[in-house]
């Protein structure tokens, strides 16, 4: 913008916009370096059913840095996005989740847990994707029908003809996938007849307030029959709160994760909860008795 301004007009930048920068420059620096560093991990988010068994869980990616403690992916998700940092980044999460699925196998408790793993666009619209996916399955030994990618609608939007022809590649080889954030992008009906998908993921921006907003009850209750309909699995995400999982419960939706079960935990606790027996869905809050 000063450039366009012309050569004679001086202008400056707002320092803090400069140190906003600068800050910015130096995360993305560190972020370069981050997994040769081991200072990526997953944590593991419980996946309960409605007789409150854990089937599985999602991985979550999580960054330690040395001197500013853990980053949210949240921001640094974005930055690996917008620096063609996402698709090491990427690489390295589906290497560390396979690897964990082969360890599972080992362990009665997690050896039918599925684990649930977002999948950038960045990553997902490369020529290679189907390939390396397959070639981390084989070299870990992890059981491709454990594992489960969550895309979100921007992968859809793309372009659709290779997006089908990825995840069916996938498909016949049992992975299986989620769509995540569902209800928040621009998704059609059309992309969800056309997809080969296996799971609807409700946001939990809908979750939330779905016993306070009578349109994020509408929405939920829509996309869970919408599902339904599709013969797909209908999971919600951010389920805090026993009525939130009562309303759920009584509009169709049988499959749970939140801070309700368990925030995310790092792996040896996760093991931990696998075993562990949750309540079961209540009656509805405003139900009959
Ligand atoms: P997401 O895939 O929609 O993951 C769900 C987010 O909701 C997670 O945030 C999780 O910690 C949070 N969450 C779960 N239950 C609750 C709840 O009951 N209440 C509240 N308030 N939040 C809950 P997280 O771990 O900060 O991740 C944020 C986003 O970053 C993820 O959203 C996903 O889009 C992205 N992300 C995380 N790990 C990876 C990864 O390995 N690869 C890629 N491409 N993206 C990732
Ligand atoms: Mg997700
Ligand atoms: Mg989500
Ligand atoms: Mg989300």
């Amino acid at each position: 913008r000063a450039k366009a301004e012309g050569r004679n007009c001086i202008r400056f930048f707002d320092p803090k916009m400069q140190k906003a920068l600068n800050r910015r420059l130096e995360l993305e620096a560190d972020l370069r370096f981050a997994a040769a560093r081991n200072e990526l991990l997953l944590h593991y988010q419980p996946q309960v059913d409605h007789e409150g068994r854990v089937t599985g869980a999602e991985a979550l990616l999580r960054w330690q840095h040395p001197k500013k403690g853990t980053i949210s992916p949240e921001i640094f998700i974005p930055l690996a996005e917008e620096t063609g940092l996402m698709v090491p980044i990427g690489q390295w999460v589906l290497g560390s989740a396979c690897s964990a699925l082969a360890a599972w196998r080992a362990d009665p408790r997690l050896q039918a847990l599925t684990l649930a793993v977002n999948v950038s666009i960045y990553e997902f619209r490369r020529h290679d994707f189907v390939e390396h996916l397959l070639h981390l399955l084989a070299r870990s030994g992890a059981d491709p029908r454990r594992l489960k990618i969550e895309i979100t609608e921007t992968v859809l939007a793309k372009n659709m003809e290779d997006t089908v022809e990825k995840m069916s590649a996938l498909k016949r080889h049992g992975v299986s996938f989620s769509l995540d954030d569902f209800g928040t992008g621009y998704s059609s009906l059309s992309y969800l007849k056309q997809l080969p998908l296996d799971q609807v993921k409700i946001d939990r921006s809908f979750v939330r307030d779905v016993l306070a907003d009578q349109n994020d009850a509408s929405i939920t209750r829509t996309v869970i029959a919408l599902g339904n309909t599709l013969g797909l699995e209908v999971i919600a995400e951010g389920v805090e709160t026993l009525e939130q999982q009562a309303f759920l419960w009584g509009h169709g939706c049988y499959a749970y994760q939140g801070y309700l079960y368990s925030r995310p935990v790092p792996e040896p606790a996760f093991r931990e909860l696998a075993g562990k027996r949750f309540p079961r869905p209540l009656a509805e809050p405003d139900g009959e008795n």
